[in-house]
């Protein structure tokens, strides 16, 4: 499941190649040919993502897709080759194209349904003007451990796996404490360095979340291999020591996600 960075700079991508232009819609799939007849021509006004869920702007109407598992969005150069027959949404201009594969949703929605959406989402630290306090008043009620409400979509939107887990190492926050134990001035640190951390994710395209410090070439110890990229303080490392302290990283199921934290640097 792609984080929430992931959607934001799928959105930016899809704005920088097609913003502002008539694009040829198409479904080669089929399951969306109704809509992409009617959008087929039409200039694609903008495109945003909030959490998990992208938007494509099209004068009052808008295609919302959210990947789910297995969606997968391909930009490429014209000329576009011919489509495979699992392509849901081809979009194409004279010099891109761009084609999105097994989305769990697809669907053409008007701006009151868009907004519904939006209503349904927690505050997502990559849209500007997103109000922390929103995730903070369900946070400080709840008897839920921290490290389930950070997943929680309703609650707080875009964070996923490797955010969670190395946003509460980087603050010291044992992922167990319940969601009402946090104190409010380390709410505002988590969320400011979310949005940080999630900004550099999109520019970078990858998660990186060590301090400066705590880099390969800092510690003089080898880099990360990991398909995912990116160096990180206790994601995917159970039973690695720990940068700082070299307890074993521990891990454990929890909100149904594998959880990884440092029991000896994540007390508090
Ligand atoms: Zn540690």
């Amino acid at each position: 499941m792609p984080e929430g960075h992931t959607i934001h700079r799928l959105a930016a991508d899809y704005r920088e190649r097609f913003g502002g232009r008539p694009v040829r819609a198409s479904s080669p799939q089929g399951k969306f040919a109704d809509a992409a007849a009617l959008l087929d021509g039409a200039v694609l006004e903008g495109a945003e993502a909030h959490g998990k869920h992208l938007f494509l702007g099209f004068g009052g109407e808008w295609v919302h897709i959210h990947l789910g598992l297995f969606g997968k969005v391909n930009f490429g150069d014209a000329p576009a080759p011919p489509p495979a027959d699992t392509v849901r949404l081809r979009l194409a201009n004279p010099r891109s194209y761009v084609d999105l594969r097994g989305p769990t949703s697809c669907a053409l929605l008007t701006d009151g349904e868009k907004q519904a959406i939006h209503d349904r989402l927690g505050p997502d630290p990559l849209r500007p003007g997103d109000d922390p306090d929103r995730a903070w008043k369900r946070i400080s009620r709840s008897r839920t451990t921290i490290a389930a409400l950070l997943l929680d979509q309703k609650i707080i939107a875009g964070v996923g796996n490797v955010y969670r887990a190395e946003v509460l190492f980087r603050h010291g926050v044992d992922p167990y404490r319940a969601g009402k134990d946090l104190t409010r001035a380390e709410w505002t640190a988590i969320w400011t360095d979310l949005a940080a951390l999630m900004r550099e994710g999109v520019r970078d395209n990858r998660i990186d979340t060590v301090r400066p410090e705590h880099t390969p070439e800092a510690m003089g110890r080898p880099p990360r291999v990991d398909d995912h990229g990116g160096e990180v303080y206790v994601y995917r490392r159970a039973n690695l020591p720990c940068h700082i302290c070299t307890t074993p990283v521990r891990t454990a199921e929890l909100a149904a996600r594998n959880l990884f934290w440092c029991p000896s640097c994540q007390r508090r």
